[in-house]
């Protein structure tokens, strides 16, 4: 594969992330290209909290593995259901969607700028279900707002990226998330579950592996202490 490079001369990445699948074959990447870079975890959206614990750990741990610093951000699903009021509706890649990238991107681009990052992005456009000109453009618009920041818009699916995350998870037997993340998301593949004769998702319960079996909970989820939920 060949090795990266960050583009206009910018020289530390601030990488958002949202999961350990989506992000481990890209950090993988960036360590092969000798690119020095931070995982920022800032993902509001993630509904229940047990979801949200689950992904966040997961991508902690295998940061900490491959000895790259990770930021935990704040968990603030107030102001992501403040945001987002009146878009309950919306289809997935619609305007709800530009409103939960550009939240999340806007504090990733004001820590970066607040830390001498010159350089962000975010794992997010390495799904297919995603639309990566949407990702870019919120990702533009959260640089534009300090001088000198840029948002890099490399299409991570390039390379078989795609494929590749997914066999990194495996390796990795990552926890497989089964919606998007925030409780619209998981509202509505519940309803088209319903609808094609499918169980409703169980958090927890779905990890990648490269057997064969439905699902392999062969890592303890983690369990959310009933206060904070
Ligand atoms: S579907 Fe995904 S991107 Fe869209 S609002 Fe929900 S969590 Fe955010």
């Amino acid at each position: 594969m060949n090795k990266l490079s960050l583009p206009s001369n910018k020289h530390k990445l601030l990488l958002h992330s949202c999961c350990a699948p989506c992000s481990g074959d890209i950090m993988k990447r960036l360590i092969d290209s000798d690119i020095c870079f931070t995982v920022y975890f800032y993902n509001p959206n993630i509904h229940p909290y047990e979801e949200y614990m689950l992904r966040k750990e997961e991508n902690m741990a295998f940061a900490n593995n491959n000895g790259i610093p990770f930021i935990d951000a704040d968990y603030n699903p107030r102001k992501w259901f403040e945001l987002t009021k009146n878009m309950e509706w919306e289809p997935e890649r619609g305007k709800r969607c530009s409103t939960c990238f550009d939240m999340r991107f806007v504090k990733t681009a004001e820590y970066a700028y607040k830390n001498n990052f010159d350089i962000i992005s975010s794992t997010l456009g390495i799904s297919r279900w995603k639309d990566m000109s949407q990702i870019n453009r919120s990702g533009e618009y959260a640089a534009s707002k300090y001088p000198e920041l840029i948002y890099w818009t490399f299409n991570w699916r390039k390379e078989n990226g795609s494929q590749n995350m997914i066999e990194t998870s495996k390796d990795e037997q990552f926890y497989m998330q089964e919606y998007c993340g925030c409780v619209y998301s998981l509202r509505d593949t519940n309803i088209w579950r319903r609808k094609n004769n499918r169980p409703k998702i169980i958090i927890g319960e779905k990890y990648y592996s490269h057997s064969n079996k439905k699902s392999t909970n062969n890592k303890k989820p983690y369990q959310a202490e009933p206060s904070k939920k």
